[in-house]
């Protein structure tokens, strides 16, 4: 009988996370700039610079509801006007005022010329034919400039910036019905294993429940990206080849399972055929091994992480080294979640030559955080329950409870 490959490799060695990290950031496509429709932009990156068409807000408008004045009739109060008008938003007024006179206008309506000073209705009689102002108001007030906000011609924002809800706002002021954006990226995301059902599938012996193409899918949608989900492939060379084949249309693809020691070696020969592909082992717990490369068609390069298998490994290499290659792929220049520091409530053990990523509870308010309990790869409500991960580096077989220990805070947004 021949020795199995499997136990003829010499032990693989051990890569960082960081190298691991910064090979896949170098190694990973930037996706071209595409034109979307506006409420299409948010969340990606502006592949343009952007200027105002016109002033914003573009005339002279009130901030409230009440009065258009000089500001000299109104330095005293009690002070009688004669009303000569109204302005409701939307309209323009057709006179100018002088001494003496009031025109009734609304909030966002234009001022009228000899105005420049809003009384508030609150501060009159409300009348409308002589109105009575009954306090004081000084020069300028509620009333807003042409321009304030933007100038025509200035350019209000750069190539690289985050769309978010304010940015949107502002691109629709300046009519930005379509924008120029890094193109969000289209994933790819498959299962792997003879033992995996759909969710909802009946189950035989031995069977499980495919968790990892939905929370890896629902993982690249949080990133920005459109997951497009593919099926469970079965643990042959030919489903294999056949799966990826289809894929490859994506602007990544995502596995999850068979990139174990031993399961290489049937994966090995059909991605080699498709791309290339390098199976590292990483030193981190959970999640050590991982598949890194990619796919070629013609000129076609399409980035692939094979993940493990394990619900817990998949979803934290997946935070750990495919968000961030997903947002650099869709013009991220910041791809690094905030950090923070807190002191540990309770003694964790790990690897001494592995880093580890507890699963944890922070309490900002207190400056503590505990694990979620039992941390084992497959048990995935130790990342239900978590609001961080507590970054425990190599090097140490033990943190003790008091100790300040990293974090990293995985509810929030990678800083723009
Ligand atoms: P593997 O990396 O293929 O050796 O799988 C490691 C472990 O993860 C095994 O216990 C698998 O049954 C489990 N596993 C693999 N894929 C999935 C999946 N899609 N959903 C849930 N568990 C999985
Ligand atoms: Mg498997």
């Amino acid at each position: 009988m021949p020795i199995s490959t499997t136990s003829a490799r010499p032990a693989q060695r051990l890569m960082s996370a960081d190298d691991a990290l910064a090979r896949i950031l170098s190694g990973v496509p930037a996706l071209p700039a595409v034109s979307v429709p506006l409420l299409d932009a948010l969340g990606l990156v502006l592949a343009e610079d952007v200027s105002a068409d016109r002033d914003v807000p573009p005339f002279r408008n009130s901030a409230m509801d009440g009065y258009a004045v000089r500001a000299d009739d109104v330095a005293r109060a009690p002070a009688q006007l004669r009303v000569v008008g109204e302005i409701a938003a939307g309209g323009f007024p057709d006179r100018a005022i002088g001494r003496g006179e009031a025109m009734r206008i609304m909030t966002g309506a234009p001022m009228p010329d000899g105005a420049d000073t809003v009384v508030r209705v609150e501060d009159t009689d409300n009348r409308s034919d002589v109105v009575t102002i009954t306090a004081a108001t000084p020069k300028g007030l509620s009333v807003r400039q042409a321009g304030e906000d933007l100038r025509k011609g200035e350019t209000i924002l750069t190539s690289g910036t985050v769309v978010r809800a304010a940015e949107i706002g502002l691109l629709a002021s300046v009519g930005k019905a379509m924008v120029r954006v890094f193109k969000r990226a289209r994933v790819a995301v498959l299962s792997t294993g003879d033992e995996i059902v759909d969710v909802d599938a009946p189950i035989a012996r031995g069977q499980i429940r495919d968790a990892n193409r939905y929370s890896l899918a629902s993982a690249i949608r949080a990133a920005g990206a459109e997951p497009w989900v593919r099926g469970i492939v079965r643990d042959t060379p030919d489903a294999l080849r056949a799966a990826l084949r289809e894929a490859m249309s994506a602007d990544a693809i995502v596995t999850s399972g068979g990139v174990s020691v031993g399961d290489h070696d049937h994966l090995k020969p059909v991605l080699s055929e498709l791309g290339s592909i390098d199976f590292w082992a990483i030193a981190i717990r959970p999640g050590r091994p991982l598949a890194f490369g990619e796919l070629r068609d013609g000129e076609r390069r399409v980035p692939i992480f094979g993940l493990p298998g394990n619900t817990v490994s998949s979803l934290l290499t997946f935070e750990l080294f495919v968000r961030p290659a997903l947002l650099r792929m869709q013009g991220r220049r910041n791809v690094t979640r905030p950090r923070a520091r807190a002191r540990l409530l309770e003694p964790v053990d790990k690897i001494k030559s592995l880093r580890f990523f507890a699963r944890g509870i922070y309490d900002a308010d207190a400056g503590t955080v505990t694990t979620t309990g039992p941390q084992g790869s497959g048990i995935l409500r130790s990342m239900s329950l978590a609001n961080c991960l507590i970054d425990l580096g190599e090097g140490r077989e033990r943190y003790d409870a008091g100790e300040t220990v990293d974090l990293i805070l995985t509810e929030l947004p990678e800083p723009r």
